[in-house]
């Protein structure tokens, strides 16, 4: 998906910026950026991270890098931050999001006399330098930037260092966060409020849907109002951000406590334990063993000196291979016990598969499983988690195609949570998994554990719906 972090300091901002961005490690497996402005112009690195930590590739960068004003990116897929030239100025971008309509806006673009691309990544046009096309379509960069959320389908927020300062915008419908944060000598802009307490910056305020501000070392200013729709992506608090980040204000362990309350209130089974597939599940059983009064434990902990990243490397057999080696068994807590797992959502199923084989390995007599959000039906349109993944390969996809064969279905039939066709492709997963039961979260459930009304949350991944209630 990617995360971005922006400061603009009455000081050297350098240090804010290199721990600010690095607060955005867990969001994106690919490329790091920096780009500073001082007197001398406009500085940018870029770094490979696939197989390396933010930090130590460019802590070597730092002392070459000084300036008041700098954003930073870590990106999933492309080289960002990008340097443009233009009848706006030279600035330097970062954008976080997914464009769909790529191909149509790459046409429309070089369809205008002089217009080219430049930027590659992996064979294809970089996103980043397509929004800045449109960006420079605009008489202005406001003018611009508005004219970019309109013409994108998907979602973009962005940052933009020009002029001593930077234009932050957030997505047309805030399905990606961006939130402001001051301290006496800087104000800041960041997806992960988590970048904030160490470097001492307070929270401000969240961007809203669609809005601009400009912000400089003094303060901010708004260049365009929000929009009235906000769709901000519930995957945030259910797997995405890090558990110290707040969006709308909302904070995101919070949330999965509150999940894992919903998930326990409505279950009356009997086991020894409750234990969370780390990391990400842990918050969710911590809320769940708390609600059921039920022993949390950790039958399984998570080697992280040397595999710290999460989604590392690429290839997915490797990935499988590094996700059975960071998750190392306690066979003491395991033998003989009726286990309670909770995790965050079943994508594909296919390393949880594994961990449930091991666990029975390990002498488990039961293995009960409570993903903290209904079943993922529909792929993501608006963030890019993952390109590659095929909508079918999901789990609940998978099930429905066994029960109904390459048949076109009506899928609403399979994501109403009270209907047969809904808990026969529940009995299906769970056959699959080798599980002895599993009960997915409610999505009512899982809303009311974020605390927004349903119409100000994007829940397609589960339910299809673009912005009903
Ligand atoms: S489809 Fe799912 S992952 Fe994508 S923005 Fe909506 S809630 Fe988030």
């Amino acid at each position: 998906m990617g995360g971005y972090f922006g400061v603009a300091s009455k000081k050297d901002c350098i240090s804010d910026l290199f721990y600010g961005t690095d607060y955005h490690s867990h969001l994106g497996t690919r490329r790091g950026g920096l780009a500073v402005s001082n007197d001398n112009g406009i500085r940018r690195v870029i770094h490979d991270i696939t197989n390396a930590q933010f930090r130590s590739k460019f802590e070597d960068d730092l002392a070459q890098l000084h300036g008041h004003v700098g954003i930073g990116v870590i990106s999933d897929f492309e080289d960002q931050p990008l340097i443009i030239c233009s009848h706006l100025g030279t600035y330097a971008i970062v954008t976080v999001g997914k464009i769909n309509n790529t191909e149509e806006l790459i046409e429309k673009a070089l369809g205008v006399k002089g217009a080219h691309f430049s930027e590659m990544s992996g064979g294809e046009i970089n996103p980043t330098e397509i929004v800045a096309n449109l960006i420079n379509a605009g008489q202005t960069f406001v003018e611009g930037i508005q004219y970019a959320q309109e013409a994108i389908d998907g979602s973009c927020s962005m940052l933009i260092m020009a002029d001593e300062g930077i234009y932050a915008a957030r997505d047309k419908y805030g399905r990606t966060p961006l939130v402001l944060g001051s301290r006496e000598d800087a104000c800041a802009a960041t997806f992960e409020t988590t970048a904030f307490p160490n470097l001492e910056f307070e929270t401000t305020r969240d961007l809203g849907p669609g809005e601009i501000v400009y912000m400089t070392s003094d303060g901010v200013e708004q260049k365009a109002k929000p929009g009235d729709t906000l769709q901000i992506c519930t995957f945030l608090w259910v797997y995405f951000g890090y558990p110290s980040s707040d969006y709308e204000n909302i904070n995101t362990e919070v949330v999965r406590n509150r999940c894992g309350r919903y998930l326990a209130e409505n279950d009356d089974q009997e086991v020894d334990m409750v234990a969370g597939i780390p990391d990400s599940g842990t918050a969710h059983a911590v809320g769940y063993a708390n609600q059921s009064q039920i022993p949390y434990q950790r039958p399984f902990v998570k080697y992280t000196p040397t595999w710290p990243r999460s989604f590392m490397p690429q290839n997915q057999k490797i990935r499988n291979l590094v996700a059975q080696m960071k998750l190392v068994p306690i066979s003491e807590l395991i033998e003989g016990q009726r286990m309670m797992f909770c995790e965050d959502s079943i994508v594909r199923g296919t390393q949880l598969q594994d961990t449930i084989q091991r666990v029975y390995a390990a002498g488990a007599k039961e293995i009960h499983m409570r993903p903290a959000c209904p079943p993922l039906t529909y792929n993501c349109k608006f963030l890019n988690f993952s390109r590659s993944r095929s909508e079918l390969d999901l789990a609940a996809r998978r099930a429905i195609r066994e029960l109904e064969g390459d048949t076109d279905v009506d899928l609403t039939r399979y994501t109403n949570e009270d209907s047969d066709e809904y808990k026969a492709m529940v009995a299906c997963i769970r056959k699959r998994l080798g599980l002895t039961s599993l009960i997915y979260q409610r999505l009512d459930n899982l809303v009311k554990a974020v605390g927004l009304p349903k119409e100000k949350l994007c829940t397609y991944c589960w339910d299809g719906c673009e912005g009903c209630t």
